[in-house]
């Protein structure tokens, strides 16, 4: 339960915005009433305007691998600030950051920089048509690459009724307001699934600009590709002239310093990157080879922006990737490692409760339960027919009142940080299972 002062927050707030929040996953949608109002946060740690504490495993969807007020990214913001907010010219530290970005990336020549996950795609999208002269945008079902209209097609769960055959799922718009025309283009196909990416590809390949994938889902909880999968998926691309789209908003400078590209060996045509990009502030880009980026010169392909290449948020980007590249990569190793034994430690505590079927994946620095009758989850429709997302949300919401914050909604999924410790990971365990114990 929300306390008191959230409670009066909300009253007031749902007077004047949609829901009390601006952005339904923050809402009463999410936490079935009054959201927690948070007022300050510290490493690994948020306080709410109750002064309740909670260990945070949600991290900003992402957006904060250092922690919360990371030292380093206070004292750089301060530092910046004062020397003015935004510019809107061309500067040093946009040169510099670049230089980073295609030091670490080897699949990334050029980069542009953008604001959001959503923008960066859509710029992408673009490019990928305006690059070859397509149309058509080969996705898949479960995921999501922000909320565009061609692209919010079969990203939310829907009951297994409507998910239509596997070899040729019924696409749904996830939103009203998105005319068929802005959709008719995108062709859904099933992840994980071998054959019907080989059929897709042979049905639309010739016609497709690019074929975009979360390289791990992470909007239908945590589901890893099939090994070889991804894989396939470049190998067709390339053999159909489709470009092939690694939406790494979720996993870039998350899982390993090269995202999935590095995890699976991959060497994508486009890559978009978000979330923890901006180390807590708005920042993204979309990167690729010189001749894929190069469309976007002189505004052929046209991406603009005001607050493109923002230099607060470029300064925090740099300093965050300091951080986590010094001593050869520590920072990445500390937040796959912490992440690794988070899911190995809360698998311990799933596999003691025998009233409950759970299942936790997790890959490096990301981690979901869950609860299940299925051995693995390893597609949307998995999700969309074996996943109970009530009971998971009664999950988080038990955790939350012991000070343990998880996303209530069991499409999303939790985050390590460098800020964690193994004291959190064992703080997080001992609650899990005093919650399971009481959970009927
Ligand atoms: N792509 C993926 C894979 C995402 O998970 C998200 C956001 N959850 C986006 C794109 C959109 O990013 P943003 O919310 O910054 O617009």
């Amino acid at each position: 339960m929300a306390g008191p002062k959230s409670e009066a927050l909300f009253a007031r707030g749902r007077k004047v915005l949609i829901e009390g929040v601006s952005s339904a996953s923050r809402g009463p949608a999410t936490f079935g009433g009054a959201p927690r109002y948070m007022s300050h946060g510290q490493g690994a740690r948020l306080y709410d305007v109750d002064g309740r504490e909670y260990l945070d495993w949600m991290m900003a969807f992402g957006a904060l691998p250092l922690g919360h007020a990371h030292p380093k990214v206070a004292e750089t913001i301060a530092r910046e600030a004062a020397r003015g907010t935004h510019f809107a010219t061309a500067l040093e530290v946009e040169v510099e950051v670049a230089e980073m970005l295609v030091a670490l990336l080897p699949h990334v020549e050029k980069v542009r920089f953008a604001n959001t996950g959503t923008e960066a795609a859509m710029a992408a999208f673009r490019l990928a048509r305006g690059h070859t002269g397509r149309r058509k945008i080969i996705k898949f079902e479960g995921h999501y690459h922000g909320w565009w209209d061609a692209v919010l097609v079969n990203t939310n769960p829907y009951p297994p009724t409507l998910l239509g055959h596997p070899n040729d799922p019924i696409r749904i718009p996830d939103s009203s307001g998105i005319p068929e025309e802005a959709w008719k283009d995108t062709i859904v196909v099933r992840w994980n699934d071998f054959d019907a990416l080989e059929r897709a590809m042979a049905l639309h390949g010739r016609d497709a600009a690019c074929v975009v994938t979360e390289g791990v889902m992470s909007n239908m909880g945590v589901i890893p590709p099939k090994p070889g999968y991804l894989n396939r998926m470049q190998e067709l691309c390339r053999q159909y002239g489709a470009l092939f789209y690694l939406d790494e908003t979720v996993t870039g400078f998350r899982l390993a310093a090269g995202g999935c590209a590095e995890l699976y060996g991959l060497e994508p045509d486009i890559v978009t990157y978000g979330k923890a990009l901006g180390g807590g502030l708005p920042m993204a880009m979309i990167g690729g080879r010189d001749e894929i980026m190069s469309g976007l010169e002189w505004g052929k392909v046209l991406h603009f922006g005001t607050h493109n290449a923002g230099r607060l948020a470029l300064h925090v980007t740099k300093v965050m990737l300091e951080t986590l590249l010094a001593d050869e990569k520590a920072g990445f190793r500390r937040l796959r490692d912490l992440g690794e034994q988070m899911t190995a430690e809360i698998r311990k505590v799933a596999g003691t409760s025998n009233r409950h079927g759970i299942v936790v994946q997790g890959v490096s620095s990301m981690f979901q339960i869950f609860f299940t009758d299925h051995p693995e989850i390893s597609d949307y429709r998995d999700f969309c027919t074996h996943v109970d997302r009530v009971k998971f949300r009664d999950f988080a919401l038990r955790l939350m009142d012991k000070g343990i914050y998880m996303n209530p909604s069991a499409t999303l999924h939790s985050l390590s940080s460098i800020a964690h410790t193994e004291a959190d990971i064992a703080m997080t365990a001992r609650a899990m299972a005093e919650v399971l114990e009481e959970m009927p």
